[in-house]
This record gives C-alpha cells, sequence and structure tokens, in this order.
C-alpha cells in the first residue's frame, strides 16, 4: 500500500520502473502524459497496454486531463495496432481494484486486437460454478520487437 501523493513515481511498481527506463518494453508511443507498450502477456498479437506517465492506481483518482490524455491517443494507436496486426476489431478492457482483476497496480487501459470468430475466453473445469478465464501466452520478443517498430512506424 502506498502512502505517495497521486501522480508521483512509486519506486516499487513495475509500470514507474518501465516509465523511468529501469525496466525494458516494447514501446509503441509516448507523449508528455501517456506511453502504450505491449503487453508482456498478450492475449492476440498486438495486445496493448496504454498507462499515464504519473502513477494513480485506478481511474477515478486520475485528474481528468490525464484521462483525457488517454482517450484522446486511442484513435490513433488502434488504427496503428489494426493496420500492422491485420484485424479490424478491438476490446478497450480496464480494471480498477484488485476485486476487479487489477493485478498491476497503475492504471492501465488493455487494447487487445480481436479477429472474427475467436473468443479469447476459455473454460475452466471445476466443480463450482462455469468460469471463463483470458488465455494469456508468453510473449515471443523477436516477434514483438518487429510488431513494435511496425506500430511506431504506422504513428
Ligand atoms: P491487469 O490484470 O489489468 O492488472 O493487467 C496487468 C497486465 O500487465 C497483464 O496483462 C500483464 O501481462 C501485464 N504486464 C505485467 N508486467 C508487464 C511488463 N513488465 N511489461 C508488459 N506488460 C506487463
Ligand atoms: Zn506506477
Amino acid at each position: 500500500m502506498s502512502n505517495l501523493t497521486p501522480g508521483t513515481p512509486d519506486p516499487s511498481c513495475i509500470f514507474c520502473k518501465i516509465i523511468a527506463g529501469q525496466i525494458p518494453c516494447h514501446k509503441l508511443y509516448e507523449n508528455e502524459h501517456v506511453l502504450a507498450f505491449l503487453d508482456v502477456g498478450p492475449l492476440s498479437p498486438g495486445h496493448t497496454l496504454i498507462i499515464p506517465k504519473g502513477h494513480y492506481k485506478t481511474v477515478d483518482v486520475m485528474p481528468e486531463e490525464t484521462a483525457a490524455a488517454i482517450g484522446l491517443c486511442l484513435p490513433k494507436l488502434s488504427r496503428a495496432i489494426l493496420k500492422a496486426t491485420g484485424s479490424t476489431d478491438w476490446n478497450l478492457l480496464q480494471n480498477n481494484g484488485e476485486p476487479a482483476g487489477q493485478e498491476v497496480l497503475h492504471a492501465h487501459f488493455h487494447l487487445i486486437p480481436r479477429v472474427k470468430g475467436t473468443d479469447l475466453r476459455e473454460p475452466i473445469k471445476g466443480n463450482g460454478l462455469p468460469k471463463r478465464a483470458w488465455p494469456a501466452v508468453e510473449i515471443d520478443h523477436v516477434t514483438a520487437g518487429k510488431l513494435a517498430e511496425q506500430i511506431s512506424s504506422l504513428l
């Protein structure tokens, strides 16, 4: 649990470390407020995370300008990702808080390219109620590096 002022870097946060350049990422785009990079556990090729450069845990504690900056980059970023991956459809997925499925506690938007006829969710077998899980795969860094270059060149 962090007592830092919202917006200031959290030294224990993996996304703040990516922003600071202490951990590598396949960067697609950045501006003053926002960084976009490939998810290391993609649900589909081109699965991208868009994050504010300030450390805000969830969208509800973000300044309006920060949330607006994320919204502003969505059209051009999605166009480049769709073009590079040959997809025509995509999901924007966003979890706020651990009960909502948020694992990295620095707000982020998942931009997930989709291909017609695919269902990203897999059934989980068990005795309880039927559940569906998101089957993330491990990233292939060689392919991801080329894809990141291709997407960046389209922006
Ligand atoms: P969420 O469950 O919404 O918090 O999603 C967190 C996402 O962050 C997951 O899809 C992870 O694969 C992704 N992730 C975690 N660490 C990294 C990293 N170092 N680089 C890129 N993506 C990451
Ligand atoms: Zn952070």
